[in-house]
């Protein structure tokens, strides 16, 4: 069988248009392909893969938990999970865990838990979800609605009712639309997939407020932004503003599948027995790898680490920029950085994505202006480096086609 990228148009549901490339193995943040070409990983599988590929702690925590107990359902529960929620309640506003497989089911489960909240104590007219333009939230019906790009889910029939959008850092837009009858506000600490766009400090205060006005939930998105990935253990700490529920996956598993959702005690004893559940969710092998990947990242060594690494990366950029005047702005926080692109060469993301593939580089785009960045937490300074150096050839490269 010749496994390449044209069995996967033979056998795969064309959602997906992946790279030609096919990785075979990783280590830290360097990847190698079916070829033996090696790549610097600067997408980190996107924002997941906090402590690169084959990290000892987590291949341990891998092989000792799959030896003993892969998984139950909750019809009972395990070690790896209580020991997990115990460290998150202690390391957040939190008091209480749900555990999920993916950050769409997350936020699917903060999502109902807001609406159930909100009939038990307000009764059925407090319904409305308001969320923000450019927002990403997962790909379920519920989630992809309240995402901020209609095109995610448009075409699928009837959508989730009561959901309403506004510019991200727009707070008088927030305020006219908001009232007694708003259920939630869903929002990421700093937006991700649209373009790497961080809240101003009025802004992240001013929607806390409005909340409280009008009693209703902010939930914080945190897929992305959590598990270290700017600097902060979960980003809200940063800001200094705390939501009602967080929602955490992506680097939370380190590259194992796994999502969270977090709230107080008072708000979460509305989702009472029967009312939500998953059967994999809380499974002792995902919560085994993610206590490894958590107790790892939470050290003042990591945090602090992606401090001095962001500062590397962004002269290294800026110095790029010196050379060849593509990028208006350098933005985002921590290891969550976004290269935007200068109006020559705008909508142009995917190119440079390309070149840095071409380069021996793994980038990612965050829509068609911004290139953006998510390596390892604890990618070598010297994978930095040799990284920065290829990026450099890549935007060599996309300049002089342009000629
Ligand atoms: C990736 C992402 C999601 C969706 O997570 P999945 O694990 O793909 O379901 C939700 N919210 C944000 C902010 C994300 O970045």
């Amino acid at each position: 069988m010749q496994v390449n990228r044209e069995l996967f148009n033979a056998v795969m549901v064309p959602n997906y248009n992946p790279s030609d490339i096919i990785p075979v193995k990783g280590l830290g943040a360097t990847v190698w392909d079916q070829n033996g070409t090696e790549y610097i990983d600067f997408a980190g599988g996107i924002a997941v893969n906090c402590l690169g590929h084959c990290h000892p702690a987590l291949v341990n925590a891998l092989k000792e938990q799959g030896e003993k107990l892969w998984h139950l359902s909750n019809v009972m529960t395990n070690e790896p999970a209580l020991r997990l929620a115990k460290k998150l309640t202690d390391a957040t506003f939190a008091e209480k865990v749900y555990f999920a497989n993916s950050g769409a089911e997350a936020n699917e489960a903060a999502l109902k838990l807001a609406r159930r909240f909100a009939l038990d104590n307000y009764g059925a007219d407090k319904t409305q979800i308001i969320s923000f333009n450019k927002g990403f939230h997962g790909r379920t019906f519920f989630t992809v609605t309240v995402g901020g790009q209609a095109a995610y889910s448009d075409g699928f029939g009837p959508k989730p009712a009561d959901i309403t959008h506004v510019d991200y850092n727009d707070l008088a837009a927030l305020e006219a639309i908001m009232s007694d009858n708003t259920c939630a506000v869903m929002m990421e600490p700093l937006q991700g997939e649209g373009g790497i766009i961080a809240p101003t400090n009025e802004f992240v205060k001013g929607v806390r407020a409005l909340c409280d006005k009008h009693n209703a939930l902010l939930i914080f998105d945190e897929v992305q932004t959590g598990v270290g990935r700017t600097g902060d253990l979960y980003a809200y700490q940063g800001l200094n503003v705390t939501p009602d529920i967080l929602t955490t996956a992506k680097a939370l598993g380190g590259g194992f599948p796994i999502g969270a959702m977090l709230t107080t005690t008072e708000i979460a004893a509305h989702l009472k027995v029967g009312t939500h559940g998953s059967t994999y969710g809380g499974n002792p092998l995902a919560c085994a790898v993610a206590e490894a990947a958590f107790d790892t990242v939470n050290t003042a060594e990591v945090l602090n680490g992606v401090k001095q690494k962001e500062q590397l990366i962004r002269a290294g950029l800026m110095a790029i920029n010196d050379k060849f005047d593509v990028f208006s702005e350098i933005r985002g926080k921590g290891l969550l950085l976004g290269a935007v692109l200068n109006e020559r060469f705008k909508g142009q993301s995917r190119d440079f994505l390309v070149a840095s593939n071409k380069h021996g580089l793994m980038s990612l785009v965050a829509g068609t202006d911004v290139v953006r960045f998510t390596p390892s937490l604890v990618i070598s300074d010297k994978e930095i480096v040799e990284g920065l150096a290829r990026f450099e050839k890549a935007v060599a490269e996309v300049v002089a086609n342009k000629g």
